[in-house]
């Protein structure tokens, strides 16, 4: 599953192949994965919108495209790009059977793999694309969001921890697994604390903390995950160059030298530095005790 960085890196990458290009047919090989009927057009913009991406042609349609699980877009003309779920179709021949849709340009062609058929293009006019009941339940990104708003969402779920709340993407969107630990720990809010007890200034430091740990992670071209690559089909290298926290279990803090320990957080592997990120006495949600650091690698 990309992480809304990852989308970014790809809409970014995909700008410069298929920007100002004609469509000039679009085959359905599956049904199921393309939903309206195949326009024309020149593409005038592509944005993102959460994990969406939205190609806009000439003639007011819009292709909204959702890569979930195992979707690729494989951009092949004088070169070939690949972005999405990595995989060998990234360098095989194509069209192959995990290829749904395809489409042609002048120079090139942009295929639509997709495994397990969960992604989607469908075809929407241009000035509803804002109204589509996806796109129309996202929350704000860290960029579009005060910290009064923030501070007021965090107010209203003031039982829960301040993990769970920036997971969720009804509250605030983009913060996957990666980035919600690398937040906290930039911010030093322990990812346990209760919501009710972030101040507003807190609120304002986990969302620039947001910010900063996502911007870098699209400079550098995603997070990987080892399952997520960039656009051109190399590997991003966020992990290694950023992460502070993030799968650095037993390794010293880069900020206090003390070691980072990985704790279960509302279900998912949390990682956070005891030292610098400490928990409010008498005011957390109890932890459940699970994962020593020398816990088995390779779950998020
Ligand atoms: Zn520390």
């Amino acid at each position: 599953m990309p992480e809304l960085p990852e989308v970014e890196t790809i809409r970014r990458g995909l700008k410069n192949f298929i920007l100002r290009k004609k469509i000039c047919k679009i085959e359905v090989l599956c049904d199921k994965s393309f939903i309206g009927a195949p326009p024309k057009g020149i593409v005038i913009r592509i944005r993102r919108f959460g994990k969406a991406l939205i190609l806009d042609l000439d003639n007011g349609k819009s292709l909204m495209i959702h890569l979930r699980m195992t979707g690729q877009l494989i951009y092949d003309g004088k070169e070939r790009y690949a972005a999405g779920h990595p995989s060998e179709n990234f360098t095989a021949n194509l069209p192959n059977r995990q290829t749904r849709v395809i489409i042609y340009f002048d120079d090139g062609k942009l295929y639509f793999n997709d495994q397990r058929k969960f992604g989607f293009i469908k075809v929407i006019e241009t000035p509803e694309v804002e109204n589509d009941s996806f796109i129309k339940k996202l929350a704000k990104e860290p960029w579009q969001m005060q910290a009064e708003e923030l501070y007021e969402k965090l107010q209203r779920h003031k039982n829960s921890c301040i993990k769970a709340v920036i997971l969720d993407q009804s509250i605030i969107c983009g913060l996957g697994n990666i980035y919600a630990d690398e937040s906290l720990f930039m911010a030093k809010i322990h990812p346990l604390t209760k919501s009710g007890l972030i101040t507003p200034a807190e609120a304002e430091k986990i969302l620039l903390s947001a910010r900063e740990v996502m911007e870098a992670s699209i400079n550098s071209g995603g997070s990987t995950m080892a399952t997520y690559v960039r656009a051109d089909g190399t590997k991003g290298d966020y992990l290694e160059k950023f992460a502070q926290v993030f799968r650095r279990e037993g390794q010293p803090c880069p900020r206090c030298g003390h070691k980072i320990t990985k704790i279960k957080v509302a279900g998912r592997g949390t990682h956070l530095c005891p030292r610098c990120q400490t928990i409010p006495k008498d005011n957390v949600i109890h932890a459940q005790k699970n994962s020593a650091p020398t816990s088995r690698k390779g779950t998020k």
